[in-house]
C-alpha cells in the first residue's frame, strides 16, 4: 500500500530526527523499572532491549465478528471478517455489512461510502462510487498519502509504467512553510495515472488531486493543461506528472555540485552553474575575492530571469 521508496525516505528521515528504528522485531518481554520501561524484543539479530519513558501498542486491527448473531441468522465469515459481494451483500438476502467487520480497507472514508453504495442501492439510485480506489494517509511529520498502485504492485502486474517524481525542495510553497522534505512520486500506464505517492506537506489533502485524476482515468496531458496556482504545493503535483514525459519546469538540478574555490574559474562558469543561484552564493561564502564579481553574476541572472 505504502510505496517502498517513501517507506526508505521515511526511515532516514526519522533516524535523523534521532529515532532508532528496528523491524522485523517481536516484543517478547515489557516491565516496568524504577525509572522507565523496558521492552525486550527478539530481533533477525538477537535479543535487544530497550528502555523508554513510554510505551505506545500499536498491534493493529480486525474485525470484531463476536456476539452479534451470525451464527444464529448463517451470515457467512470467518476470521478475515463477513463476506460480502461487491454491493456489500452478505449471503443472506437483505443482510449487508460494511466497512471493518468486511475485514476490507479498515479504514474511516472507506467504511462510509461502503454506507453509502448500499443505501443507494436499497433506494434504487445508481452508485457509482470506486470503492477500490481509496486514499491511504499516514499523519506522521512529513504527511504520507498514497493512491492507487505502488511501483512494486505495477511490477508484480507486469505493467509497463513510467514514474516520476517532484521534490518537495523545488516547490516555492513548501520552501517558503518551511516544509521542503518528501516529493509527490506519480506513476504512469497507458498514459494514464496509475499510482500517487507522497510524502510531504499536507500529502493528505494533496492526494485527492490524484485520487480524482485515477478515478476519473485523466491524461497525463489533462493535467498538464491544467493551470495550477502559484505558489502552491498542488503545483509539485503537476510537475511530477510533467516529468513522465521529461516537461517538469522547475526540477531540482540533478547535481548541486560544490564549485571548489581552488579550481573555481569565473569564466568557466557553465550555463548549469549560471542557472543555480545557490552555487553562486556558495561561492560568495567560500571565496571573498570573487564576491564583487559573483554578486554581478548573480544580479545579470536575476535581470535575465524576471
Ligand atoms: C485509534 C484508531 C485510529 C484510527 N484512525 C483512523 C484515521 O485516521 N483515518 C481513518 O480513515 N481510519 C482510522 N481508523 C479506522 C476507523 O476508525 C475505522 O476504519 C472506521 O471507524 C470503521 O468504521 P465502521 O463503521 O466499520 O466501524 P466502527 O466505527 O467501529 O462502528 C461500528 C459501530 O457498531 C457499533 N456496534 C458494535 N456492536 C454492536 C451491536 N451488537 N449492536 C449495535 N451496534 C453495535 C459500535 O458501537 C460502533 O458504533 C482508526 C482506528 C483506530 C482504532
Amino acid at each position: 500500500m505504502i510505496d517502498t521508496d517513501i517507506t526508505k525516505r521515511l526511515t532516514s528521515s526519522l533516524k535523523k530526527k534521532g529515532m532508532k528504528i528496528l523491524t522485523s522485531a517481536a516484543a517478547a518481554n515489557f516491565e516496568k523499572t524504577e525509572s522507565d520501561y523496558r521492552v525486550t524484543a527478539n530481533t533477525p539479530k538477537g535479543e535487544v532491549v530497550v528502555e523508554a519513558e513510554e510505551v505506545l501498542l500499536s498491534g493493529g486491527r480486525g474485525p470484531v465478528t463476536d456476539g452479534i448473531g451470525l451464527d444464529e441468522v448463517g451470515v457467512e465469515y470467518d476470521r478475515t471478517g463477513i463476506a460480502v459481494n461487491e454491493h456489500y451483500e452478505t449471503n443472506v438476502a437483505s443482510i449487508y455489512a460494511i466497512g471493518d467487520v468486511t475485514g476490507q480497507w479498515m479504514l474511516a472514508h472507506a467504511a462510509s461510502h461502503n454506507g453509502i453504495a448500499v443505501v443507494e442501492r436499497i433506494m434504487n439510485f445508481e452508485s457509482n462510487i470506486n470503492q477500490n480506489l481509496v486514499p491511504n494517509c499516514i499523519f506522521i511529520f512529513p504527511e504520507i498519502a498514497s493512491v492507487g498502485l505502488t511501483e512494486m504492485e505495477a511490477k508484480a502486474k507486469d505493467l509497463t509504467i513510467n514514474v516520476s517524481k517532484f521534490m518537495f525542495a523545488a516547490n516555492g510553497k513548501a520552501l517558503a512553510l518551511g516544509k521542503s522534505e518528501g516529493y509527490v512520486k506519480v506513476i504512469e500506464h497507458e498514459g494514464k495515472l496509475a499510482g500517487v505517492h507522497i510524502m510531504g506537506p499536507h500529502a493528505s489533502d494533496l492526494i485527492h488531486e490524484g485520487t480524482l485524476a485515477i478515478n476519473k482515468g485523466l491524461t497525463v496531458r489533462d493535467i498538464a493543461e491544467t493551470i495550477h496556482a502559484h505558489p502552491t504545493l498542488s503545483e509539485a503535483f503537476v510537475e511530477a506528472t510533467l516529468g513522465l514525459h521529461n516537461e517538469a519546469i522547475h526540477m531540482v538540478p540533478k547535481k548541486k555540485k560544490k564549485i571548489k574555490v581552488n579550481n573555481f574559474k569565473p569564466h568557466t562558469l557553465n550555463q548549469r552553474a549560471m542557472s543555480n543561484m545557490d552555487i553562486v552564493f556558495l561561492c560568495c561564502c567560500e571565496h571573498k575575492s570573487y564576491k564583487i564579481f559573483i554578486l554581478r553574476l548573480s544580479i545579470k541572472i536575476l535581470n535575465k530571469k524576471y
